[in-house]
């Protein structure tokens, strides 16, 4: 359900955290209509710079349950956004197809038989002799791959993606606080949340956004919520011109589950580790290209040109992500471990529905 314009023009909605999440929830509701308010201190990159942003939904091998209705939403409503979004940058798109491969044969033979009862995926298999399987064998000096290739899933360039966003939401004069909630509080139905610079916002609704901290603005004792960091690493790697040249590599594509993204001839990232820490690894390399086993010599630790990483939660006891409301005019929308790029527009949807209801 959605609120009309007219009825609650004047109401103001607090987002704390402006990653991924928070500004696709900004999108959605200052479309409505609403007031919005982002608080984000922005020191540091957060999990949404850090991503790679595949879009992993009609690939995604279940065809029933919260995470695939989930899904299922987001691939409905990208192409709508996508549309909408180019008025404010038209380079913004969905890079398809989407590839996937696996050097054992059962899972090869899992990836068939999803394919043969999924007809409407829009799926199909991969021959071992196609031109895209062998030209992925001869750069990775392999020859055991096998796969399938989604017409409908790809990826969206994350940075393009955040900074479109910033377009649409400084043009609909939306409210940036450069700044971070330590306490929020309920006061004769309003919300006040307080900055760490003492500044206080009153607004009619809160959406917490902001990951892992959203625990810190919550009491633990009346909420039974947990979340866990799950740090993920990805690395560039750019061999010289004269060792290879990665032309014929598809743009995007993943092997036993590790994601490979060409940039261009002679660049190409990895990723991403799944570290259940807030301290990186060292071993970046090893973790993410130790399936190969026999690795190409292009394919060495000094021809990485970078390096970076975000930490994403990850709910405990329950399902990702965390689509709550807390009480009346407080909703919780974190703990987006894996695919929060591709849920964006599903979980904006949700949350605006659920303001709808507690506003009625
Ligand atoms: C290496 C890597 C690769 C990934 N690849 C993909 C991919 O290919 N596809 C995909 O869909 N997903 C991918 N993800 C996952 C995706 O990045 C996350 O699920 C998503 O970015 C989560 O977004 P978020 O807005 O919840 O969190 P974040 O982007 O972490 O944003 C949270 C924000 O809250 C702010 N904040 C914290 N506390 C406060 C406070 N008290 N007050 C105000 N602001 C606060 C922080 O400063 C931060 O900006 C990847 C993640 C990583 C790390």
């Amino acid at each position: 359900m959605k609120v009309s314009n007219k009825n609650f023009k004047n109401l103001h909605i607090l987002i704390v955290g402006s990653g991924v999440i928070g500004k696709f929830n900004a999108l959605e509701l200052s479309k409505q209509g609403f007031k919005i308010t982002i608080a984000d201190p922005q020191k540091k990159k957060n999990s949404s710079s850090a991503a790679l942003g595949l879009l992993i939904g009609n690939m995604y091998q279940k065809s029933k349950g919260r995470s695939w209705e989930l899904r299922k939403k987001s691939n409905e409503l990208w192409p709508r956004w996508i549309k909408f979004l180019e008025q404010y940058n038209n380079n913004l798109h969905i890079e398809k197809p989407l590839i996937q491969l696996t050097t054992e044969q059962k899972n090869f033979e899992k990836l068939c038989k999803f394919i043969s009862n999924h007809p409407t995926r829009g799926l199909r298999v991969l021959e071992r002799d196609s031109t895209i399987i062998q030209n992925i064998n001869k750069i990775f000096n392999m020859n055991n791959l096998k796969g399938i290739i989604s017409g409908e899933d790809g990826r969206i360039d994350p940075i393009s993606l955040l900074k479109t966003l910033n377009i649409f939401l400084k043009d609909e004069k939306v409210d940036f606080i450069k700044d971070k909630i330590i306490k929020i509080k309920k006061l004769n139905n309003q919300w006040i949340s307080t900055c760490s610079n003492k500044l206080e916002i009153k607004s009619d609704v809160i959406i917490l956004c902001n990951s892992l901290d959203a625990l810190k603005l919550i009491d633990l004792n009346i909420h039974d919520i947990k979340l866990k960091p799950v740090l993920g690493q990805a690395i560039e790697i750019s061999p010289s011109k004269e060792e290879i040249n990665l032309l014929s590599l598809p743009k995007h594509f993943n092997i036993n589950g590790t994601n490979f993204i060409r940039k261009n001839n002679n660049k190409i990232i990895i990723g991403s580790t799944d570290e259940y820490d807030i301290e990186p690894k060292e071993n970046t390399f090893e973790e993410l290209t130790d399936f190969l086993e026999n690795k190409p010599k292009w394919l060495n630790k000094n021809n990485i040109t970078d390096k970076w990483l975000g930490i994403r939660s990850r709910p405990e006891d329950e399902p990702s992500p965390i689509l709550k409301s807390l009480e009346k005019g407080l909703i919780l929308c974190t703990g987006f471990y894996k695919n929060g790029i591709l849920l964006a527009p599903a979980c904006s949807n949700w949350v605006s529905d659920e303001i709808a209801n507690h506003l009625l």
